[in-house]
């Protein structure tokens, strides 16, 4: 486990070099983290997948949900972009469900939810954060989705792909078409990533540590940034 943290370390290293590199052309940032001042201002929504009775995935071997993953992975990712000035809008904070507690169609209610907090948030990109789950336990690493007919969205989802690819030993550099109702409910580029799986009990233990969980916030965060820099 510890070479695998110290090569993702270093390939991370590698990306946050580029990144930065980049940034200070974007965004006429120069110097340290602390001393940044980065300019426009970008606005996106996070949004953590599931909620309250609908939780998800669920980890084999330690019973973790993607409930709670993914609300873990959206605060991690929301603090890295305000380091950075961005604004940021969750559309969840807690473990609760975004439905009414009266609805009959919950899965309807939450995603009705959802959409309401995208449009009134006024925001550049929509990232909806998911664990994944499949037979086969063998099946790992992370994909980025977007919808079909979104070419800004399929720009921003290759841009994290692209980066989870060179910095976080996932096998796929391009991202793939989803039907995902997040995708198509507002007219923003989105897209839906599918952190690792929890099928696969590596990963289910990986997606646990904080590190791990940083890196890969950071590898989003990355990802963005390319995709803005390629506006
Ligand atoms: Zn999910």
């Amino acid at each position: 486990m510890k070479n695998v943290f110290v090569v993702l370390k270093k390939k991370f290293l590698v990306c946050v070099l580029v990144v930065l590199t980049m940034a200070t052309g974007v965004l006429g940032v120069v110097g340290a983290k602390k001393t940044m001042s980065p300019k426009p201002q970008f606005a996106i929504v996070v949004d953590a997948g599931h909620g309250g009775v609908d939780g998800g995935a669920v980890g084999s071997q330690t019973g973790i949900t993607e409930n709670e993953l993914n609300l873990q992975f959206a605060q991690t990712l929301k603090q890295i972009c305000q380091e950075y000035g961005w604004k940021v809008v969750l559309t969840r904070s807690d473990l609760s469900g975004l439905y009414s507690p009266l609805a009959s169609n919950k899965k309807r209610s939450e995603m009705e939810k959802r959409k309401e907090i995208i449009e009134k948030s006024k925001a550049d990109l929509v990232v909806s954060i998911h664990m994944n789950s499949f037979a086969d336990k063998s099946v790992c690493g992370a994909n980025v989705f977007y919808a079909k007919e979104s070419v800004q969205g399929q720009m921003l989802a290759n841009a994290v792909q692209e980066i989870f690819f060179e910095t976080m030993q996932v096998r796929n550099s391009k991202a793939k078409v989803g039907d995902y109702y997040i995708l198509n409910c507002a007219d923003k580029p989105s897209i839906l990533i599918e952190c690792g799986f929890l099928s696969n009990d590596k990963e289910e233990l990986l997606l646990q540590d904080k590190e791990y969980q940083q890196q890969m916030c950071y590898a989003i965060f990355c990802g963005i940034l390319k995709y803005f820099e390629s506006l």
